[in-house]
């Protein structure tokens, strides 16, 4: 990225402009493509697509992200997706006896294409060796590595990196020093990638106002950490941020991906990995929006809307263009599998995927408070007319970094450290809008949800997941709090009493409430010890003992019993009832929000101190799915009211 444009420079050209929406504009100009760097991509991917074509016949290589998207910046990396689904057909007919072959022969002929390429499936073919269907992903991007470090002029750097979250081979091309990126099982970004462009289509004001957020947010460390890794936004999870926002303006500037669907014809309906990814190809069906916001004022309203956005309280949907209370989504089947997080944003199809789960809490305050800070500017002059005298004006102050009213963060919380961090929502959830409203704010509501999170959190360790669990001993102070916890010894008078008199008919102005409300933060450590890997086969299980069980068992199960049973019987194929050694330690740390926030939720910071294996981050990983939902539940069936 080596050709990227100084802030410098930048601010000089955008102070020639002669209004903001002018700025924003040249901001596009100054970032895009020019005709040869486009080209020169162009070039770059005939040449991967001849060269895999010999050794991987029917393969297409498919451009996506942000070197196809609309918004791409100078040097951006080049990702790729390797698509060896027609390859996999050919080399599984290529392999069947030939009389098999024979009734097949017929449906091949159609496509005289196909069958030169079949006919390169010769001996000596890289195929011979290797079964693309039974081949794992590593496998297959090693041999990629090597047709790459072989076979391709003009690159070199190549790695495969196979144990990525999203496994891929790294290249660079000499010449241009063009970072790429080839990926095998990627069809949903793919698809992602042209949703982007079709929005990009529909309005020409997404291009401006993405580049300029997406400039904003990296100027102010809000965004830019490559795909998976840090706390940061990602450019996508960004990208889709501001749609969503555009699909939420009255009237809205762009429609939402449901209504988007409708407007698919028959050619266009897709379904990839089981989501449903239909959308039109071509922009000129969809109707202009109505909407007549500026750039100007549209960007300052972005500053303005996300300020005080509760982002962990809402999952935000372009599938259905609103956002979400996270009752709702932990309700449904798909979405309940999201991983919550303090940004919670919905992937526009792979339903069950949140785009910003790696988003610490640190970032999304940050987030916020840099929004804040960009709002207020946005109502300054020096934002929205030219200076006469020469001074900085509209976009350039919004880019400068360390602003006037910047806002330190100082709530480092569990994150710190090297413990991986998982948000569980607030238990006040589980009630009605009503009671939510009367106990939110009352003393002793904060220790009420961290003692019902705690017994919660206890209870799905122990008695579900058979892991043990012990205090902390290294705590002194933490193992007190524990204790205090499960004594019930922690005052929480004030919620309790609003609980208790729930449907009595005091009215509200009646009921003694105390002013002062304490935010004091709760904090317990424990020490646990799973000597089974729970984690692996529990679908598959689930299902075998839901076939097995009589039908009118079925009814009325609990689902966290189903998952204790589901857990035995892991246990049991693992070691029958021989006796178990102990897999992995670790330690967990609960924290309340305390006083950063008034919502009652719960971090939990995993810590791995015994992992001879190397199965915390497996395992962390299920936890992050699994723990959210089973403490809500264990906490909804047994209410916030209820003695522990
Ligand atoms: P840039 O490379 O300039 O940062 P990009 O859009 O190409 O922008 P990458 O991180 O390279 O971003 O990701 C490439 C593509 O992979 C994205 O455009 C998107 O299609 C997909 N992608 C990236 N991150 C995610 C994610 N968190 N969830 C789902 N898909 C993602
Ligand atoms: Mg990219």
């Amino acid at each position: 990225r080596g050709q990227e444009l100084s802030l410098e420079k930048l601010s000089q050209a955008l102070c020639l402009c002669s209004d903001v929406d002018e700025q924003l504009k040249q901001l596009v100009s100054l970032f895009q493509f020019s005709e040869n760097e486009r080209k020169l991509r162009e070039l770059l991917v005939t040449l991967l697509q001849e060269v895999f074509f010999e050794f991987f016949p029917g393969c297409e290589v498919l451009p996506f992200g942000s070197s196809v998207n609309s918004f791409e910046v100078h040097g951006c990396d080049l990702d790729l997706f390797l698509d060896l689904e027609h390859t996999k057909t050919f080399q599984a007919s290529a392999r069947k006896p030939q009389e098999e072959k024979s009734e097949d022969k017929a449906a091949m002929d159609t496509l005289s294409e196909d069958k030169a390429a079949l006919d390169t499936l010769s001996e000596d073919s890289i195929l011979s060796d290797v079964d693309l269907e039974s081949a794992s992903a590593s496998e297959i991007l090693e041999l990629i590595a090597a047709v790459l470090r072989q076979c391709v002029p003009g690159v070199h750097g190549v790695q495969a990196l196979t144990s990525a979250r999203l496994p891929v081979v790294k290249f660079q091309h000499k010449e241009s020093l063009l970072q790429g990126d080839i990926s095998i099982n990627n069809r949903l970004a793919f698809c992602n990638t042209r949703l982007l462009q079709l929005y990009a289509e529909v309005d020409d004001r997404v291009r401006p106002l993405v580049y300029t957020l997406r400039y904003w947010a990296k100027q102010k460390e809000l965004a830019g950490n490559p795909f998976g890794g840090g706390p940061l936004l990602n450019n996508y999870a960004l990208t889709l941020l501001v749609l969503f926002f555009l699909q939420t303006r009255s009237p809205p500037v762009l429609p939402a991906v449901a209504q988007l669907k409708e407007l698919a014809d028959e050619g266009e309906k897709a379904i990839i990995d089981g989501w449903d990814c239909s959308f039109p190809k071509d922009s000129s069906k969809m109707e202009p929006s109505c909407n007549l916001e500026n750039l100007r004022s549209l960007l300052a309203e972005f500053f303005h809307v996300f300020t005080d956005y509760d982002f962990a309280s809402t999952v935000i949907s372009l599938r259905e263009g609103q956002a979400f209370p996270l009752k709702d989504i932990l309700a449904s089947e798909t979405s309940s599998m999201l991983k919550l997080g303090a940004l919670n944003i919905q992937d526009p199809f792979e339903l069950s995927h949140n785009v910003a789960g790696n988003v610490n809490e640190k970032i999304a305050l940050r987030f916020q408070s840099r929004c804040r800070d960009a709002a207020k500017y946005c109502r300054s002059l020096q934002y929205q007319r030219k200076s006469s005298k020469g001074k900085t004006w509209g976009l350039v102050r919004l880019f400068q970094r360390g602003d006037n009213t910047e806002i330190s963060i100082t709530e480092e919380g569990p994150a710190a450290g090297d413990g991986l961090v998982i948000y569980l929502p607030s238990p006040l959830l589980v009630l009605t809008e009503e009671q939510r409203r009367k106990l939110c704010g009352t003393e002793g509501v904060q220790q009420l949800c961290f003692q019902k999170v705690c017994t919660a959190l206890r209870f799905v360790l122990q008695d579900v997941l058979k892991c043990s669990v012990s205090q902390d001993e290294d705590n002194e102070n933490m193992a007190n709090a524990e204790q205090a916890v499960l004594r019930e010894e922690v005052p929480c008078v004030g919620a309790k009493r609003i609980l208790a008199e729930e449907d009595s008919s005091v009215p509200d102005s009646k009921r003694p409430r105390l002013e002062a409300v304490s935010t004091r933060e709760e904090k317990v450590s424990w020490h646990c010890t799973i000597c089974h890997k729970v984690w692996l086969g529990r679908r598959k299980m689930r299902r075998e003992l839901q076939r097995n069980a009589a039908p009118s068992l079925l009814q009325d199960v609990d689902s966290l019993q189903v998952e204790a049973e589901v857990t035995e019987a892991i246990r049991q194929q693992e070691h029958g009832s021989g006796p178990a050694q102990p897999l992995l330690m670790f330690r967990v740390c609960i924290v309340s929000a305390g006083a950063a926030s008034q919502d009652c939720r719960t971090s939990l910071c995993f810590t791995p101190f015994q992992d001879p294996v190397a199965l915390f981050q497996d395992f962390f990983h299920f936890l992050q799915v699994f723990l959210p939902k089973t403490v809500m539940k264990h906490i909804k069936k047994h209410g916030l009211n209820s003695s522990v």
